[in-house]
C-alpha cells in the first residue's frame, strides 16, 4: 500500500536514536526537499532502513557520526546511511549482501547478529524493483544507499 517514506524513516531513526546515544554517536537526518508516499510493504522496507542503519551504529566506533539522508530523483526515492565508521574493506565489498557473511569474523561475532541483515535487505529491495548498494566515497566509513521506485512494481502488488 501506499505510504509516506519520509514518515518511515523517521520511524526507523527514532527507533535507533537511544542506541546510538548509548554509543555516543552524533544521527542527523536530512530530507533533500519534501518526500512523496510510496508503494510498497512498509513493515518490510523499514526492516530494510532498521538493518542498514543499525549496521552504521554498530560498525562504527563510539562517537562517530551517522548521517541518514533521504530525497526523490525522477521516478524514485533515495535514502543513504553514513558513517564513518571502520569502512567495508575492498576485497569484501562485492561479498556483504551474501547471506551470512561478515567481513571478520571474530570482531563481527562480539558486536552480535547473524550476517543476514544485508541479504534479507536486498531480497526485500529486489522484490520492489529497488536497488541496494555501496556508494564509493573518499576517506573512512561507509555509504549504503537504497533506491525505490515510488509507484512500485509495475503490476501493483506488494
Ligand atoms: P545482522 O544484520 O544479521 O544482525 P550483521 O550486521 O553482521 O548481522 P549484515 O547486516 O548482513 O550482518 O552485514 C554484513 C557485514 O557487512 C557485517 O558483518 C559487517 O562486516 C559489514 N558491514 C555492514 N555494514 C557496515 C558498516 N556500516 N560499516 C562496516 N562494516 C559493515
Ligand atoms: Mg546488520
Amino acid at each position: 500500500s501506499w505510504f509516506p517514506f519520509g514518515e518511515a524513516i523517521d520511524n526507523v531513526c527514532r527507533s535507533m536514536q537511544m542506541e546510538a546515544k548509548r554509543h555516543g554517536h552524533k544521527l542527523e537526518k536530512s530530507f533533500v526537499g519534501t518526500l512523496p508516499r510510496v508503494w510498497g510493504d512498509r513493515e518490510r522496507l523499514e526492516q530494510v532502513m532498521l538493518n542498514v542503519l543499525s549496521n552504521a551504529v554498530k560498525y562504527t566506533p563510539d562517537g562517530g557520526e551517522i548521517r541518514l539522508t533521504a530525497g526523490t530523483e525522477g521516478e524514485s526515492v533515495w535514502m543513504e546511511v553514513t558513517d564513518n565508521g571502520i569502512g567495508i574493506p575492498e576485497e569484501d565489498k562485492d561479498r556483504i549482501f551474501e547471506r551470512f557473511y561478515r567481513v571478520d569474523k571474530a570482531r563481527s561475532r562480539e558486536s552480535g547478529g547473524t550476517g543476514l541483515g544485508l541479504s534479507i535487505a536486498r531480497e526485500i529491495v529486489m522484490q520492489h524493483k529497488g536497488t541496494i548498494e555501496l556508494v564509493n566515497r573518499p576517506g573512512p566509513g561507509t555509504t549504503v544507499r537504497v533506491t525505490l521506485p515510488i509507484g512500485g512494481k509495475a503490476d501493483g502488488s506488494l
